[in-house]
């Protein structure tokens, strides 16, 4: 039997705002390409952003976009990150409270995937600057495939 071959497109957003920062983001990062399936190609630049929603009193994110070429279908991808979460100590406490380390998925090949587990595109990506202007470092004509529009669109139309 052989291996699939990693043919899948996926872009990862890693966020933390609790603790090491530094030490989450990167280690998210090395995790991903430490997973069997799961290779990380290219990484945006870390962006310190206020952060958006959620109680108040947060500290500012470190936040970051991972490209990945993986063998994983978007649920196993799924597994994956929520995985590694785990792993870095993530608590799920209220709802956009401060994290030690969030990987939300943000697009699978072309896929729009929308179950209770997992939408695909990420629903709220196209109105996230923290999200998108990593995105564009790694890949500005990524294309939305229910919106039709680049990663670079995307950013342009934000207010
Ligand atoms: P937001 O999704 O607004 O960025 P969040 O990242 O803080 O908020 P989480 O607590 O990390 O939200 O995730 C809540 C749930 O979202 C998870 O249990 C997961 O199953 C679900 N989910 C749905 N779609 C996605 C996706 N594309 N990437 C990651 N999680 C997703
Ligand atoms: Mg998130
Ligand atoms: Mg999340």
């Amino acid at each position: 039997m052989s291996a699939k071959p990693p043919d899948h497109v996926a872009y990862v957003a890693l966020g933390s705002n609790l603790g090491d920062r530094l030490a989450y983001v990167r280690g998210g990062m090395s995790a991903l390409g430490e997973t069997t399936g799961v290779c990380v190609e290219q990484a945006s630049q870390m962006r310190q952003t206020a952060p958006v929603g959620g109680p108040s009193g947060q500290s500012d994110f470190l936040n970051a976009v991972v490209s990945v070429l993986t063998s994983l279908d978007a649920v196993e991808l799924l597994d994956v990150l929520q995985a590694i979460e785990d792993r870095f100590g993530r608590q799920r406490r209220e709802r956009w409270g401060p994290r030690t380390l969030d990987l939300d998925l943000l697009l699978y090949d072309d896929a729009v995937i929308e179950t209770e587990r997992l939408v695909v595109p990420h629903p709220r990506m196209h109105e996230r600057r923290f999200v998108l202007e990593p995105l564009c470092d790694v890949a500005p004509a990524a294309i939305h495939p229910v919106l039709g529009l680049t990663a670079r669109e995307l950013l342009e139309r934000l207010p």
